[in-house]
């Protein structure tokens, strides 16, 4: 199984299409949540990814943008952007967000776990290795994917062996790709693939992550995409000019 694994799109319709212009050969596409939120392009995003996904769990924005639960726990802007986005979204797109399953699930034909947030919480953070700790040591597969934290990487434990893995090589400037071999023994995996349409570690290029399951190994990748049109559609819908600008700074 390679599985092609998405995060956090967050209706940037410009970043997706990148992804999927510059991915590798590819057996199945997992998404792990929060197809929309933010970005100004949540219907065109919604119908790109219910053809293509082959496994999907519903991320915190999905949640609130087709009406499953409230805005209360958003920032300003999120909100404003949710709000937006509920009233935007088409019949179809709204109605293929409410089927989304919550997280974690196993996805068909493979040996791995998908979630939004933690395995044991949808909308948990795990930002540190001390976060992964709990669910790296209850899981009982060798790869299990996460996003929400928007931060390209994970964590490894064996025994007392923990490592925090980041694809960076030069300050906050990832390489546009690095691939790492998972080890060969009963080591767990807590793997993050970027977000695709808002990355938060300091590089606006969109990120993925390619799971190569025979091989043991996982290719991080970064894209470059059309910022400005992106960000010309977010302001030209009349959303914070925040989202646009956080864009470019990858924050
Ligand atoms: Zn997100």
């Amino acid at each position: 199984m390679r599985a092609l694994i998405l995060s956090d799109i967050h209706g940037n319709l410009e970043a997706l299409q990148a992804v999927l212009a510059a991915a590798p050969a590819y057996d199945a596409i997992w998404n792990l949540g929060d197809v929309v939120g933010y970005g100004a392009s949540p219907n065109e995003v919604v119908d790109v990814m219910r053809l293509l996904a082959d496994a999907s769990v519903r991320g915190n924005h999905d949640k609130v943008c087709c009406g499953t639960t409230s805005a209360n726990a958003f920032n300003a802007s999120a909100r404003t952007a949710a709000e937006w986005t509920r009233k935007q979204l088409l019949p179809f797109a709204a109605a293929w967000l409410q089927t989304l399953p919550q997280g974690p699930l196993h996805p068909p034909n493979s040996a791995s776990m998908i979630a939004h947030g933690s395995p044991l919480g949808e909308d948990v953070y795990i930002l540190s290795i001390r976060e992964a700790w709990v669910p790296l040591q209850q899981s009982s597969h060798r790869t299990t994917w996460f996003g929400h934290t928007h931060i390209q990487g994970g964590f490894q434990l064996l025994a007392k062996d923990w490592r925090t893995i980041r694809p960076e090589t030069s300050g906050t400037r990832y390489p546009s790709q690095r691939t790492f071999q998972l080890r060969d023994d009963s080591t767990r995996y807590l793997l993050n693939p970027g977000s695709v349409g808002q990355p938060r570690d300091g590089d606006w290029r969109a990120a993925f992550a390619l799971l190569d399951e025979e091989a043991g190994s996982v290719t991080f990748h970064r894209v470059p995409y059309d910022l400005s049109l992106a960000q010309g559609r977010i302001l030209m819908a009349g959303l914070p000019e925040r989202l646009a600008q956080r864009l470019r700074e990858g924050r």
